[in-house]
């Protein structure tokens, strides 16, 4: 191992040590590193002498290879799609490209995309057909005047309530959401006139501060956001009167989404942009996850796509049958046939009647009714004398010891 790859794996242990769920990835990928590298130019498959745009079809080609939706099956896929981005990272920014071909992969300063190393980014298939990605790598380095790594602003995370029906229909729904925007007095800048600002000293702008600790023998190069400057890189001398230079306010502000069919209770919806400006107002905004509860329906209990509910039936209709309809939530009749001589505890299906399967075709899941013996409050003394003179009909020829014993069996399926 070289000098910096040394001091590059330190400072990945200081990040492990401070990490949570990022440990393992990190320690993963620092073995992957040293280990082997492989060349950017023959991950491309490659020269050196490539075009930019020789550059952007290799890369668009390979992605499209292996993108990990592409290889379902393919645990290799996902870190060949990784190798891949990382290396069209670095060989798509002309700066970094530079620095690549001077030093290789040992560039002073250690990794260009801070002591995790790279960390892979979340492409849309559909983008490698178009050119949407371009973006999302435009964003990894920036411009050096806003290195900085945290470039998206913070998401946010809402309960919504939606009805039981939404569940059958999908529902177009709407919040009303008081979040941090940016300032509309300052456009997110902080500073009253344009020229209000000035870069940090601290960091000269950078927004993040790079200083050597001392650990026993070891010195460790320890990058930490700039305190002087929040990280912005910038400084307000002028700051806005509405938002007091923080150059973001608290404002009301109206989302629309989607709720799609079969959606369940604790089922977020992503809305892309609508979270959090990020710091300085340089970079995207974070997300909006809204979470949906779903209201009971009066009657029915969910499982998944299919839906269960008890129904109450008195002693004639369990003994002689009967149909009852009772309105449903596709806008028809549900007919629950009982047969003769049914039992309290017997359950009818009705396949398909139930609620659909969330983003899938697998139609829609079924309905079970409970049969439950309905027993009234309160009787009339007329039915109760009816009921006395009927008694002996209706009991059960067998002494009461051969009718547990029989109760038994049919329990016990024998
Ligand atoms: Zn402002
Ligand atoms: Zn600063």
């Amino acid at each position: 191992m070289t000098g910096k790859q040394i001091i590059a794996a330190l400072v990945a242990i200081i990040f492990l040590e401070k990490g949570t769920v990022e440990k393992s990835r990190c320690l993963g990928k620092v073995a992957v590193h040293m280990v082997d590298k492989r060349d950017y130019y023959e991950i491309l498959g490659i020269s050196k002498e490539s075009s930019e745009s020789e550059i952007k079809k290799a890369f668009r080609s390979l992605a499209r290879k292996f993108h990990p939706d592409k290889n379902p099956d393919d645990p290799s896929a996902e870190n060949k799609f990784k190798e891949i981005q990382e290396a069209y990272a670095i060989l798509s920014n002309p700066e970094e490209r530079q620095k690549y071909d001077t030093y290789g992969h040992n560039r002073p300063g250690g990794s260009p995309f801070g002591p995790g190393g790279f960390q892979g980014v979340n492409i849309n298939i559909d983008d490698l057909f178009g050119g949407g990605f371009e973006s999302i790598f435009g964003q990894i380095f920036g411009s050096s005047r806003s290195n900085n790594r945290r470039k998206k602003g913070g998401d946010l995370l809402v309960r919504h309530t939606v009805p039981f029906q939404s569940v059958y229909d999908g529902l177009d729904d709407e919040i009303e959401i008081e979040a941090l925007t940016s300032c509309y007095n300052c456009n997110g800048s902080g500073s009253r006139d344009p020229n209000g600002t000035r870069s940090c000293p601290s960091c000269n702008g950078r927004g993040r501060v790079q200083r050597i600790e001392r650990v026993g023998p070891f010195a460790q190069q320890v990058v930490s956001d700039c305190p002087s400057c929040n990280a912005t890189g910038t400084i307000v001398t002028n700051p806005c009167k509405s938002c007091n230079g923080a150059g973001k306010s608290y404002q009301n502000k109206k989302i629309k989404f989607s709720v799609p069919q079969g959606i369940a209770s604790g089922n977020r919806i992503k809305i892309s942009g609508q979270g959090e400006p990020p710091r300085g107002n340089i970079g995207e905004n974070g997300d909006l996850f809204i979470e949906i509860e779903v209201s009971d329906h009066p009657w029915f209990e969910r499982d998944g796509a299919d839906i269960l509910m008890a129904l109450p039936v008195n002693y004639a209709d369990l003994l002689l049958g009967t149909t009852v309809t009772i309105p449903h939530i596709d806008g028809k009749e549900l007919q629950i046939k009982i047969p003769p001589n049914s039992k309290p505890g017997d359950t009818i299906a009705l396949p398909r009647r139930g609620l659909p399967h969330m983003r899938s075709s697998r139609g829609r899941g079924s309905v079970t009714v409970l049969l439950k013996l309905d027993i009234p409050k309160k009787i009339s003394r007329s039915l109760k004398n009816k009921l006395k003179e009927l008694k002996s009909d209706i009991s059960n020829p067998l002494s009461l010891e051969d009718s547990i014993i029989e109760e038994a069996k049919n329990r016990r399926g024998k």
